[in-house]
């Protein structure tokens, strides 16, 4: 890589210490080496180091905020071999799996930006509605530094999604990584300073602090403009707790449980193909994950025989040496919870049809992919996010029902409907509560259309990433009432005088009264004297 590598001291597995984040393979348990964690002052003087250098920053012009951005996609482009390895080594995916869920949005995130950014937050014109003799407009001014809190799921992907929205929008960055990948996110970060520097800025608009939940909540509560955290339901509920100290304005993009619908006239085989994306993709550790199944009864057993088929045929491993089809687990805090949940539903009547276990033990953190088949609404899987390589097939006799059990968990953050009629399927999509919903598509799609917004509802999360909305988030939203002709006369309210009342009274009535003689009768209050 371009960066220079920064000081470590080599450490043998991914224990938790004070003062140091000892960093391992998922896939092959190589330790990597280790980082340092930042204390809350660390974070602190990271923060103003940020506030100065986005003073110039935000004075700059979209062209020059452009032509940084385009430096960033040519390193991306350039990279790209080493970033996936770097990707892979953090977190134990597969090869083809970070160049398409990492370096590709990452790439379509840059070119959007640099396309249609200006055109979101130049100044927009407003009606000035009753104000004649004066114009109105919005204007989109940075917020000053942008904090993100981001997990572990996609180690490139997260970081630079939220630098491109905030580098255009004119501000700075500071952003806290996921302790378990700290690694390669130290070499991304010092990659992207190098951009900066080349380009002839500040390097601090673009900075991390490393470390666990403390550096994090230190982050949250420090002088930034703006929070983005993506993460749990649990860290997010105590980010907001910590932004209250100082009113900091935040956007949650939490986790998901969501539903992928199929319809009884469904394509068999373009369904079962995005629902085995839905899943596998990242080992299924996807916020936009297809964490349950809802299958008509009509084509049940048709999907599930066929998405059996599949799924035992996927090949699982490093990708360091073979071609596979699906990697490892990136924590191994995260197997547990797969391993817990899928027992529980097993235990509470789930059909275990392939996988259901820890493979390649020796190896690293691999669970099989795996199918549970005759889920319910009531099992606990079918409620908390598993966040894992598990297929949940569950029966619905009727749309009705599929629309129910959809919106019957606590989060609502993609969506996908499956039929050949699309009257049908828009039916049914325009009922989900969800942030997201993707027709005849696995759900995830929609974060490659980068005009769209990407977020929640629900425990989701609120607030937007992504698109107009994604930018203007970072931003300060400013209404602006400026003179249309310099007329300069006074606009008097004091001293009240005796029949302002009255004639006030005849303008509202004159404006908004329902019908002529209301109106007529205001125009008169109007026009009198007292
Ligand atoms: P997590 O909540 O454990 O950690 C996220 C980040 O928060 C990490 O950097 C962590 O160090 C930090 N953190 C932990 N405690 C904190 C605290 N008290 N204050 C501030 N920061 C704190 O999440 P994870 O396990 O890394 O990621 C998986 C979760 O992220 C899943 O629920 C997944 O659905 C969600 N996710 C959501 C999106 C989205 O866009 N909606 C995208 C990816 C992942």
């Amino acid at each position: 890589m371009k960066a220079s590598q920064p000081t470590v001291k080599a450490g043998p597995a991914s224990a938790k210490s004070p003062d140091q984040i000892h960093c391992v393979d998922p896939a092959t348990r190589a330790p990597l080496g280790s980082v340092r964690v930042d204390s809350p002052a660390d974070v602190d003087a990271a923060v103003a180091r940020a506030k100065v250098a986005q003073k110039t920053w935000g004075k700059t012009s979209f062209a020059e905020r452009r032509r940084v951005l385009e430096a960033l996609l040519a390193y991306t482009v350039d990279h790209k071999e080493e970033i996936c390895a770097e990707v892979q080594r953090g977190s134990g995916k597969t090869r083809e799996n970070a160049l398409l869920g990492e370096i590709w949005p990452a790439c379509e995130k840059l070119r959007w930006t640099i396309g249609s950014g200006e055109k979101h937050l130049k100044p927009e014109k407003i009606s000035s509605g009753l104000l004649v003799h004066k114009k109105a407009r919005l204007e989109y001014h940075p917020l000053g530094v942008v904090a993100a809190i981001i997990p572990w799921n996609y180690p490139f992907q997260n970081l630079i999604n939220p630098i491109i929205p905030a580098l255009m929008a004119g501000n700075a960055i500071v952003l806290k990584p996921s302790e378990w990948v700290a690694w390669s996110s130290e070499r991304f970060i010092l990659a992207m300073r190098e951009v900066l520097k080349d380009a002839g800025h500040d390097p601090d608009l673009i900075q991390a602090v490393q470390g666990f939940g403390e550096t994090g909540a230190a982050l949250a509560r420090s002088a930034v403009d703006m929070i983005l955290f993506i993460g749990s339901v649990g860290n997010g509920r105590r980010v907001v707790q910590a932004s209250a100290e100082r009113i900091t304005p935040v956007v949650m993009e939490l986790g998901g449980k969501d539903a992928f619908i199929v319809c009884d006239d469904a394509e068999l085989e373009q369904a079962v193909h995005a629902a085995m994306s839905g899943c596998f993709i990242n080992c299924g550790q996807n916020c936009v994950a297809s964490e349950r199944i809802l299958v008509h009864e009509g084509i049940y057993e048709r999907f599930t025989d066929r998405a059996l088929e599949l799924t035992r045929a996927l090949r699982q491993g490093s990708s360091r040496d073979d071609l596979v089809d699906v990697g490892a687990i990136a924590t191994p805090l995260q197997l547990e919870v797969i391993e817990k949940l899928v027992a529980s539903a097993v235990k509470q009547g789930a059909r275990l049809l392939c996988g259901g276990k820890r493979v390649h033990p020796e190896q690293g953190n691999y669970f099989a992919p795996t199918i549970l088949a005759e889920v319910t609404p009531e099992m606990d899987i079918s409620r908390e996010e598993v966040f894992g390589p598990v297929m949940l097939l569950m029966r619905v006799k009727d749309d009705d029902q599929a629309v129910r059990v959809a919106n019957g968990v606590s989060y609502g953050l993609s969506s996908s409907v499956f039929s050949r009629d699309r009257g049908r399927a828009r039916a049914i999509a325009s009922r989900l509560e969800a942030g997201m919903t993707a027709i005849n598509e696995f759900g995830g799609v929609t974060y490659m259309v980068q005009g769209l917004t990407f977020g929640g509802v629900k425990a989701s999360g609120y607030g937007r990433m992504n698109g107009r909305e994604g930018l203007r988030s970072m931003c300060n939203i400013k209404a602006v009432v400026d003179d249309r002709l310099p007329l300069g006369f006074p606009n008097r309210i004091f001293p009240v005088a005796e029949g302002d009342f009255g004639r006030f009274s005849g303008v509202i009535e004159l404006l908004y009264g329902k019908g002529l003689a209301q109106k007529w009768r205001g125009l008169t209050r109007l026009l009198q004297r007292k």
